[in-house]
């Protein structure tokens, strides 16, 4: 049971043709009001799932190192996709796919994504940039859905959030090659980011590791679950 990588280019339609692009609040409306249609037409995971519930406790871990007091304002949707993909609809609003869960190293590795997603967020993209683009789904929103500039962006102040959270910065250069390594990916995009990442100065690792913890049970489950063996990232 899995959408295909054609299905996902809906989200081009469903995100298309808006002209409040410049006002915030409407942003926030528009993108609620997308992830309500994506939930009514794409197979998403109920709220009790195993691999819901570990999504949401990492994106949430991440958010609230900037937003505590609004935890639950914020929300995690996962779809049964076996594509790596991850993207923000807006309205605090993100979905990663199966896909994705499957084929990063480790859990840093996701929370890097999700960092990635929750700083375009956090940093009003969605005010300025409707996601119109179909493009920012092809490889999930680690590859382009608003223009470089605004990928690295994104990407510094994932490496602030990652920090914050505990986990390695390197994750989010980390997550970006094992995406630039698939086949068909966007790889000048992508490398332009990295090494942008490869002279940041946030480095180091941070003092805690504390983690969500249960990655590899996720894993398992979804493989069990899609009877596939998917490729993880080396
Ligand atoms: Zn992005």
């Amino acid at each position: 049971m899995s959408l295909s990588l054609a299905g996902l280019w809906l989200l081009g339609g469903l995100l298309g043709g808006g002209d409040e692009t410049r006002d915030c609040s409407a942003s926030a409306q528009a993108g609620a009001s997308t992830m309500q249609r994506i939930a009514e037409s794409w197979p998403l995971r109920f709220a009790g799932d195993p691999v819901r519930r570990y999504v949401l406790r990492l994106g949430q871990r991440i958010v609230a190192q900037v937003d505590p007091h609004h935890v639950d304002d914020w929300r995690f949707f996962v779809v049964r996709n076996l594509e790596p993909t991850a993207f923000a609809v807006g309205g605090n609003r993100f979905v990663v796919s199966d896909g994705l869960i499957a084929f990063v190293r480790n859990e840093s590795d996701l929370a890097a994504v999700l960092a990635h997603e929750i700083a375009h967020q956090r940093l009003g993209h969605f005010c300025d940039h409707a996601p119109t683009d179909a493009e920012r789904i092809r490889y999930g929103s680690i590859v382009q859905h608003f223009d470089l500039d605004t990928e690295r962006a994104a990407d510094a102040d994932a490496l602030h959030l990652l920090k914050a959270a505990g986990y390695d910065p390197g994750s989010m250069f980390e997550v970006l090659r094992c995406l630039s390594e698939r086949p068909g990916a966007p790889v000048s995009q992508l490398q332009a980011r990295m090494r942008v990442l490869q002279s940041s100065s946030v480095r180091d690792q941070p003092r805690a590791h504390v983690r969500v913890g249960g990655l590899e049970e996720i894993r398992a489950h979804i493989l069990e679950e899609s009877g596939s063996s998917l490729q993880r990232c080396q």
